[in-house]
């Protein structure tokens, strides 16, 4: 599992699919805990992430490890990555065609990790998994698609200035980890949303 996870970073790492590639200093492949029940899918790399090659480790990813902590769970027990693997410049979103030629990675690791839960954080991820928009209005559920569970919440980035959504984050993540028990114990779950393909 680890080898085959270790095979995506490498061609990540050297990816030139795509425009973004001109622009980045690192691609930036998804890192942490490959036994992890949970995977966090965010938008794309900021400049902190550029510059080191690591997915959220700027003031996004701190908000994100403190609404972790908040329950317990250190970074390094989860799987952290995003839609596109490269910086967009000036951190403006990935346009349809960077996400779609960048997607297979993505879609590589959730199929070697088989998380009990995909977490989506933000607008981006949730258009690009889901096809939804407005996660605001949809934050703090659970939605299945494919035999597979998604849980929708905020981008972490969105609470930096915003004590109210720094709030919002902590519940959702306390909440996706009371249904990631839920599902570890085969206990029968709400689902809010079902997408029938
Ligand atoms: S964003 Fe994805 S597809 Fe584009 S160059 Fe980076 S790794 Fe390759």
């Amino acid at each position: 599992m680890e080898k085959k996870l270790e095979k995506i970073k490498k061609h990540v790492t050297e990816c030139i699919n795509c425009e973004l590639s001109k622009t980045r200093t690192n691609s930036v492949p998804g890192k942490g805990n490959f036994k992890s029940d949970v995977i966090f899918v965010g938008e794309a790399p900021g400049k902190n992430e550029d510059m080191k090659g690591e997915p959220f480790i700027g003031i996004a990813g701190k908000k994100l490890s403190i609404a972790l902590e908040n329950v317990g769970i250190t970074r390094e027990q989860v799987y952290i990555t995003n839609i596109v693997k490269c910086r967009p410049p000036k951190n403006r979103v990935p346009t349809e065609i960077e996400r779609n030629t960048c997607k297979n990675y993505l879609k590589k690791e959730i199929e070697i990790i088989k998380p009990k839960i995909i977490c989506i954080l933000g607008n981006t991820a949730f258009n690009s998994l889901l096809d939804g928009k407005e996660i605001i209005k949809f934050r703090g559920k659970l939605v299945k698609k494919d035999n597979q569970l998604y849980f929708l919440t905020i981008h972490p980035a969105a609470t930096i200035y915003n004590q109210k959504l720094t709030t919002v984050l902590k519940k959702d993540i306390k909440k996706l980890f009371k249904l990631v028990t839920e599902v570890k114990d085969k206990k029968e779950i709400k689902i809010d949303i079902e997408y029938t393909s």
